[in-house]
C-alpha cells in the first residue's frame, strides 16, 4: 500500500529511517486520541477528544473531527514519517475499513485508505486492543517476555497475542479475541453465541448481572463499572460477587489460553483493573484450579503497566516496530 504524490514517486517512506515523529491514533466509542511519537517510542505531544455521536456523527463527520485533532498537535500534517491506527473492531483487516461496534457512524468506513490519502505516508492500521498489547510488550509489564497475551477487559474484552516475540495475526487479524473465548453454558452474548468471557466479565455485563441481582435496585442511573467497584470496596455482597464471577470467568479463559499457546505472561489493562484483588484474588484461584499442567502453573497474571498512552505507543508501534507488530503487506 504505497501512496503516490501527484508527480508519481512514492511519498510514504520519504522519511524512513530520519527522526521525524510517527502520527499514531488511537480510536474508541468514547475518545479519540491523536499523538507525535518518536523512534523510542515516546510520546511527544498527545491530544484527545471526545468522540462525536448522535444523529449528526456520521462518517464523514467523525472523519473531520480526527482530522482537526490532529491538526492541533504542535506538527504539520507532513512532518510525520507514517501513521498508526488502532481503533475498535470489528474491522476489515489489512485493508482498513472499520466498523467499530461503538461508533455507528463508521460502517465500513476506508480509514486507513482515507489517511493514505490525506497524508501521503504509509499507514498501518490495526485493532485497538492488539495495539495495547503490542505496547505492553514493547515499552510496558511484558517487555522482555517473549510469549504473552495483553487483554483489556473494559466496556468489551479484547486481547493481542504474542509468541516468539512477533504479534500473532490469524487469518483475519483476531487472533488473540479472547473476549469470546466460552467460559460457560448459558451467558447469552451480544455476539449471538453462549457463555462468552466478555458476557460474564465486561464492566456494562458486571454491572447488568448485579443489578439483576438486586444491586442498586432503585438507582439505575447509577449503576457503571465504577460504581460496582466502589460498592464492592464498601462490602456490598452483590457487588462483590460480580467480581468474584468476573474474575473466575477470566481465570478459567486464561488457563484455556494458556494450556494452547504456552504463555509466560498475561497482562489486563481497562477500567477494571481499578478494582484490584476484588478481580485478581477470585482470577488467581480459578487460575491456579485449572491450569494444572508444568508449563501453565507458573504463568504470571499482572496488571498492564502503561497508562492513557498505551494505545498511541501500541498504534505507533505498528510503524516503529513493524518487523514485530507488523506482518501485513509483506508481499509488496
Ligand atoms: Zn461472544
Amino acid at each position: 500500500m504505497t501512496v503516490t504524490d501527484t508527480s508519481g514517486h512514492p511519498a510514504s517512506d520519504a522519511r524512513e529511517g530520519s527522526d521525524a515523529p510517527v502520527l499514531a491514533i488511537d480510536i474508541g466509542g468514547t475518545k479519540m486520541a491523536v499523538g507525535a511519537v518518536d523512534p523510542r517510542g515516546e510520546v511527544l505531544a498527545a491530544y484527545r477528544v471526545p468522540t462525536p455521536s448522535g444523529p449528526d456523527a456520521d462518517g464523514e463527520a467523525l472523519y473531520a473531527a480526527l482530522l482537526d485533532a490532529v491538526d492541533h498537535l504542535p506538527y504539520a500534517r507532513d512532518a510525520f514519517r507514517a501513521v498508526g491506527v488502532g481503533c475498535g473492531g470489528p474491522m476489515r483487516w489489512p485493508a482498513g475499513e472499520v466498523s467499530p461496534l461503538n461508533i455507528p457512524g463508521w460502517r465500513g468506513f476506508p480509514l486507513r485508505w482515507r489517511l493514505e490519502a490525506d497524508f501521503r505516508r504509509e499507514v498501518r492500521l490495526h485493532n485497538d486492543a492488539i495495539c495495547l498489547a503490542a505496547a505492553e510488550h514493547w515499552q510496558g509489564a511484558g517487555r522482555g517476555t517473549g510469549n504473552m497475551l495483553g487483554m483489556v477487559v473494559s466496556t468489551g474484552v479484547g486481547g493481542g497475542l504474542i509468541l516468539g516475540d512477533r504479534l500473532i495475526d490469524g487469518a483475519k487479524g483476531n487472533a488473540g479475541h479472547i473476549g469470546h473465548v466460552v467460559v460457560d453454558q448459558e451467558t447469552p452474548c451480544a455476539c449471538g453465541g453462549t457463555g462468552c468471557l466478555e458476557a460474564v466479565a465486561s464492566g456494562p455485563r458486571m454491572a447488568a448481572w448485579a443489578a439483576a441481582q438486586g444491586w442498586r435496585a432503585e438507582q439505575e442511573g447509577s449503576r457503571t463499572g465504577k460504581d460496582l467497584t466502589e460498592d464492592a470496596r464498601a462490602g456490598d455482597g452483590i457487588a462483590q460477587a460480580a467480581f468474584t464471577r468476573a474474575g473466575t470467568a477470566l481465570g478459567v479463559a486464561i488457563a484455556g489460553a494458556a494450556a494452547l499457546c504456552d504463555l509466560e505472561l498475561v497482562t489486563i489493562g481497562g477500567g477494571i483493573v481499578q478494582a484490584g484483588e476484588l478481580l485478581f484474588e477470585p482470577l488467581r484461584t480459578a487460575l491456579h484450579r485449572h491450569a494444572r499442567l508444568d508449563f501453565t502453573r507458573n504463568l504470571k497474571v499482572v496488571p498492564a503497566d502503561l497508562g492513557q498512552d498505551a494505545g498511541l505507543v501500541g498504534a505507533a508501534a505498528l510503524i516503529l516496530r513493524g518487523d514485530a507488530y507488523w506482518s501485513a503487506d509483506r508481499a509488496e
